[in-house]
C-alpha cells in the first residue's frame, strides 16, 4: 500500500480502490473468498510465508483477499499507510494497546473511555504490572502532569460517545512525540469522514466498524490504521496470536456498508440537526449536548478538528423520578431501546438503566441523561415519536 493516499477522492475509495474486477469475472461486487488456507506451489514459497506471513496468502487467520479490499479502502479513508481489520472494535483496541506496552509500563488514558478499553486497563493489564492514570483530557496540562518516565501509551477518545468531550489531537500528538509515547485514539464517533486523526499526528486510529461502517446493525468489526511498520508489528504478534481478525463474510458486509457510508452520514447529519433543534426548544428537556452545537463547551475545538458531527445527541430530561424516565423510554413506539448506534434504526439509551430507583438522584443531572441515536428515518417521524412519549409521561 502506498503512503500518498491523503487526498484521494472518497468516491474512488468507496467504489474502486482495492478492487481487481478483471480477476473475478468483472463482477461489480467482490467475491467472498471463504477459505481457511491457500495452496502454494513451491517449498520455498512456504518458507517465505513462514518467515513473513504479512507478505502473502497462507492461512485466513492472517491475510485474506476479501479482507484485503476492505483494508485498502479503510487505510485510504484515514489517509494512513496501512490498516488491520478485526472481528470487533473491542478486539482492535485490545491488540493496539497490548502491542505497545510491556510489563511495568504506564498508560495515560482519558477518563471514562469505552467500557471495554477501561476493562482492559482496570482488570487485565494490572495483572502484568501495567498501570493506568485517567485524566480529564480537555486540558493539555493534564496530559503533561500525568506522563511518567515509564508512560508508553496515551489513549484518547474524541469525542466520547456520551458527553462528547474532546481532546486537542494535534497538541496531544506533539507532546507524545516529544516523549516518544504512542498515541491511540478511538475515532468511532466521527468515522474518517468527519475526523482524520492520522493527519493530526496521532499514531494509531481505531474505530468500531460495527457502527457507521457496517451501518445496518447486522455485523461487528473493528479497525486500526497507522504506519505500515506499526500495522505489521501488530499483525505479527497480537493479530495472528489472538486470532481475532475479521472473517471474509463480515469483511464483505463492511465493504457493502462502505458503498453507502457517505450517503448515510449525510442523511443522518441532516436529520440530527432537525432533531437537535426540536430538543432545544422542547420544554421538558433541560439541555442538550452535541459537539457542533454553539452552546457546547468545546464548540471551538470541535469546529476546528472535526468536519462534521452526526447521529448521537445527549440530553437531560426535566424529571424528579427514575420511573418517569423508564415510562418515557418504554412509551416510544418507533425509537428502540438498545445499545450500539450507527445503524439504520434510531435508538434511545437512558443513563439510569445502570441504577436502581433508590440510587437515582434527580439533583444529579447525569442520572437524567439520555442518549439518542438518530438513524435513517424521517425527522418528522422521530420528532412525533419523542413528543408523544413525552406527552404521555412527563
Ligand atoms: C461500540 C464501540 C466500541 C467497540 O466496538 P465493538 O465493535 O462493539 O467491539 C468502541 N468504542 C466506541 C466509542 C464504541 O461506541
Amino acid at each position: 500500500m502506498q503512503a500518498n493516499l491523503h487526498n484521494m477522492d472518497i468516491s474512488y475509495i468507496l467504489n474502486e480502490l482495492g478492487e481487481d474486477r478483471e480477476n473475478y469475472f468483472n463482477a461489480v461486487s467482490p467475491p467472498i473468498v471463504q477459505t481457511s488456507n491457500f495452496r502454494v506451489n513451491r517449498v520455498d514459497d512456504l518458507r517465505q510465508l513462514f518467515e513473513d506471513e504479512y507478505s502473502g496468502y497462507l492461512y485466513s487467520r492472517g491475510l485474506n483477499p476479501t479482507v484485503e479490499i476492505l483494508r485498502k479502502k479503510l487505510a485510504a479513508l484515514d489517509g494512513a499507510e496501512d490498516c488491520l481489520v478485526f472481528n470487533s472494535g473491542a478486539a482492535a483496541i485490545f491488540a493496539a494497546v497490548l502491542a505497545n506496552v510491556k510489563s511495568g509500563d504506564h498508560i495515560v488514558s482519558v477518563e471514562k473511555p469505552y467500557t471495554w478499553a477501561q476493562r482492559m486497563f482496570d482488570v487485565i493489564l494490572p495483572r502484568f504490572g501495567v498501570t493506568t492514570t485517567y485524566i480529564d483530557g480537555t486540558a493539555i496540562e493534564n496530559f503533561e502532569r500525568a506522563i511518567l518516565p515509564n508512560t508508553s501509551v496515551i489513549y484518547l477518545e474524541s469525542p466520547n460517545s456520551w458527553d462528547f468531550r474532546l481532546q486537542d489531537l494535534r497538541a496531544v500528538a506533539e507532546l507524545a512525540h516529544a516523549e516518544q509515547i504512542t498515541t491511540i485514539i478511538d475515532n468511532s464517533y466521527c468515522t474518517p469522514l468527519y475526523q482524520r486523526p492520522i493527519s493530526l499526528g496521532i499514531d494509531i486510529a481505531m474505530q468500531t466498524a460495527t457502527k457507521y461502517i457496517g451501518g445496518h446493525s447486522d455485523t461487528l468489526g473493528g479497525v486500526l490504521t497507522g504506519t505500515r511498520a506499526m500495522m505489521k508489528k501488530i499483525f505479527d504478534s497480537e493479530y495472528l496470536n489472538i486470532g481475532s481478525g475479521i472473517q471474509p463474510f463480515n469483511a464483505w458486509l463492511l465493504i457493502r456498508g462502505l458503498r453507502t457510508l457517505q450517503a448515510r452520514l449525510g442523511r443522518i447529519t441532516q436529520t440530527t440537526t432537525s432533531i437537535l433543534q426540536y430538543l432545544k426548544q422542547e420544554p421538558r428537556v433541560e439541555s442538550v449536548l452535541f459537539p457542533l452545537d454553539e452552546g457546547f463547551p468545546q464548540f471551538e475545538l470541535a469546529s476546528r478538528q472535526m468536519s462534521g458531527a452526526c447521529g448521537l445527541i445527549s440530553f437531560y430530561l426535566k424529571t424528579g423520578s427514575r420511573s418517569q424516565i423508564v415510562h418515557f423510554c418504554e412509551s416510544l413506539r418507533h425509537i428502540m431501546m438498545a445499545v450500539s448506534w450507527g445503524g439504520h434504526e434510531s435508538l434511545i439509551l437512558p443513563k439510569c438503566a445502570s441504577m436502581t430507583d433508590a440510587e437515582f438522584d434527580p439533583a444529579n443531572r447525569e442520572h437524567r441523561m439520555m442518549r439518542l441515536y438518530v438513524g435513517l428515518e424521517e425527522a418528522a417521524y422521530l420528532e412525533a415519536d419523542l413528543r408523544q412519549a413525552m406527552d404521555k409521561t412527563l
